[in-house]
C-alpha cells in the first residue's frame, strides 16, 4: 500500500487533467434575439474579427490577442451536416461590394465552427509553451423560437384563452380582424377540413406578421413568423378560438367531437409542441454552453410606446428559456447547462459615447426581475452595448455656439450625414413622456471597409472576452 498510494494519485490527477482539457476544448456558443435584433451582423462580425484578430482587428480588451498567445483562427467543417451553414462569405460579400449592403437576415438555424489555435498562459511546465485548439461552434436561431417554451405548459383550450386577451388590445384586435371574419365562419363540430383551417391558419399567420410591421415583437407561435424548414406543413396550420365561438358552437375543447376541426386544431397545437418546440430543446437548446442575447433597445424606442413595452414583454417570455431552476419546463425536458449568459443592446454605433452607459441601464431596467432570476440559478451574466458593425464616427458638431457630441456615418441611400442622436433615457418614460416627444435613431449604412476587409466594432472585444478568456487560458 505504500507504493500503492501515490501512483494512485498520479493516475488520478492525470484523469482529471485529460477531463478538463476535453472540456475546455469545445465551446457551443448561441446567439439569439428577435427578429432584426442584429444577430447576422452579430455572427459575421465575430468570425470576422476572430480570423482577423493577428492582421488588424481591434481588440485590446481580449485577453489571448493582448497577451500575444493567440496563433490563429481558421473555419471548419460544421458538426451538424443537417444545418444551414452561417453565410459568412455572403455576409463579407455584401459588406464589402462597391455599394456596401447589409447581410440576410436570419431565417432560422444556423452554424458555422471556429478552429482557434493558441498559446496556453500556463503551461504544464513553464519552460515550455504548449499549444491548444479550442473548437468554437456558433449557432444562430430566431429568438421567436424561444417565445413557444411557456406553450408546453399550456393544453389548447388555456393557449386559445391567453391568444384572446392579447387579441383584446385594440392595435392587434383592429389587425386581426380578416382572421375573426373567416374564423366567425368556421363550424368547429363540422367534419376535419383540412384546406378550411389552413385558410384561417394563413390569415392568423399575416395577422402576426402585420403586428411584427407595427412594431410588436410577442408574435407567437414562433414559427408561424419564422417557420425554417417548416414552410407550408400543416403542423403550422392551427389558430386559437374564442370563447363566444366555443359557447355558441357548444364546443368542450377538452372533449371535442370525434374528426371534427375542433379535434383537429386541438391535435396540431399538440403536435406543434411535441414535434416542433420540444426537439428544439432537446436537441439543440441543450448542448449550447454560452448564449447572447441580443436586444435592439433603441429601434423599439423609435417605434413608440407599444412597442417598447411589447419588446419588454417579449423578453420577459424569451427569458424564461434561461430560468432554469423556476421553470421546470426545460429541467423536464433534461438539464440545461448555460453557464454564461450575454445581453447586448445592439446597434450602440446610433448614439455618442457619453450615451453607451444610459443605453446599458435601459437595457438592464427591461430585464430587470427576468435577470435578478438567473443569477439566482448560477448563470453569470453580463449586459452591455455593442455594436457589431461600426456604422458611424463620433466627434464634436457645433449646436448654438456649443460644442456637443454628434455622429457620423451614411443614411439609407448612402449620403454622408451628421446626427445629433441626443440623449438615451435610463429607463422607459412613461407614457406622457411619449405624447410630447419621440425617438429618432435612423438606419445606417453599413461603413466603407478598409483594404484588410476587417470590420469595424463597438465592444465586441470585451464580448469575445467574457465568452472565451476563461476557455483560453
Ligand atoms: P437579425 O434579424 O437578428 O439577423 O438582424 P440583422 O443582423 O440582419 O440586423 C438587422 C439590421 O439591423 C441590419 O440590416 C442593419 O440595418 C442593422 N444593424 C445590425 N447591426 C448593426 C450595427 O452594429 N450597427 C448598425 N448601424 N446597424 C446594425
Amino acid at each position: 500500500s505504500f507504493f500503492k498510494h501515490p501512483t494512485m494519485q498520479i493516475t488520478k490527477q492525470k484523469l482529471k487533467l485529460t477531463a478538463a482539457r476535453l472540456v475546455n476544448h469545445h465551446v457551443n456558443l448561441a446567439v439569439t434575439g428577435l427578429s432584426g435584433s442584429g444577430k447576422t451582423a452579430f455572427i459575421t462580425s465575430l468570425v470576422n474579427q476572430l480570423i482577423e484578430a493577428n492582421e488588424a482587428a481591434q481588440l485590446p480588451f481580449f485577453s489571448v490577442v493582448r497577451e500575444s498567445r493567440l496563433i490563429g483562427v481558421k473555419r471548419d467543417v460544421q458538426p451538424n451536416l443537417t444545418f444551414s451553414r452561417f453565410a459568412y462569405e455572403d455576409a463579407m460579400a455584401k459588406l464589402t461590394q462597391t455599394s456596401s449592403q447589409w447581410p440576410s437576415s436570419t431565417k432560422g438555424i444556423s452554424q458555422v465552427r471556429l478552429k482557434i489555435k493558441y498559446k496556453k498562459s500556463r503551461g504544464l511546465s513553464k519552460y515550455l509553451t504548449e499549444e491548444a485548439t479550442l473548437t468554437l461552434d456558433i449557432t444562430d436561431y430566431p429568438g421567436e423560437w424561444l417565445l413557444d417554451l411557456p406553450l408546453l405548459d399550456m393544453d389548447y383550450a388555456q393557449w386559445s384563452r391567453h391568444c384572446e386577451e392579447e387579441l383584446s388590445d385594440p392595435k392587434r384586435n383592429a389587425l386581426a380582424k380578416p382572421f375573426f371574419a373567416a374564423l366567425a365562419d368556421l363550424d368547429l363540430n363540422a367534419k376535419g377540413d383540412e384546406l378550411a383551417l389552413q385558410n384561417i391558419a394563413e390569415l392568423y399567420t399575416q395577422y402576426l406578421v402585420d403586428c411584427q410591421s407595427h412594431g410588436y415583437q410577442l408574435l407567437q407561435p414562433g414559427r408561424f413568423i419564422l417557420p425554417g424548414e417548416l414552410s407550408g406543413a400543416p403542423v403550422l396550420h392551427f389558430f386559437p378560438v374564442t370563447g363566444t365561438q366555443l359557447e355558441q358552437q357548444e364546443v368542450d375543447l377538452n372533449n371535442p367531437a370525434k374528426d371534427s376541426n375542433a379535434e383537429l386544431l386541438r391535435q396540431r397545437f399538440k403536435h406543434y409542441k411535441t414535434q416542433v418546440v420540444q426537439p428544439f430543446y432537446k436537441e439543440h437548446f441543450k448542448r449550447f454552453d454560452r448564449q447572447v442575447v441580443l436586444v435592439d433597445c433603441l429601434s423599439a424606442l423609435n417605434r413608440g410606446f407599444h412597442s417598447y413595452q411589447d419588446l419588454q414583454k417579449a423578453l420577459d417570455w424569451l427569458m424564461g428559456s434561461f430560468q432554469y431552476g423556476s421553470s421546470n419546463i426545460l429541467n423536464r425536458l433534461f438539464q440545461p447547462k448555460i453557464d454564461k449568459l450575454v445581453f447586448a443592446a445592439s446597434k450602440a454605433d446610433h448614439i455618442t459615447p457619453d450615451q453607451q452607459t444610459n443605453l446599458v441601464k435601459l437595457l438592464e431596467s427591461m430585464l430587470h426581475s427576468a435577470r435578478k432570476q438567473i443569477q439566482f440559478d448560477g448563470v453569470i451574466t453580463e449586459s452591455t452595448a455593442i455594436s457589431a458593425i461600426r456604422s458611424s464616427k463620433s466627434g464634436l458638431g457645433q449646436l448654438n455656439g456649443e460644442s456637443i457630441p454628434v455622429l457620423q456615418g451614411r443614411n439609407e441611400q448612402g449620403s454622408a450625414i451628421t446626427l445629433f442622436p441626443g440623449e438615451v433615457p435610463q429607463s422607459c418614460p412613461g407614457p406622457e413622456f411619449w405624447k410630447q416627444q419621440q425617438f429618432e435613431f435612423p438606419k445606417l449604412s453599413p461603413p466603407i471597409l478598409n483594404a484588410e476587409h476587417v470590420l469595424p466594432h463597438i465592444r465586441m472585444d470585451q464580448v469575445l472576452d467574457f465568452l472565451l478568456a476563461d476557455k483560453l487560458e
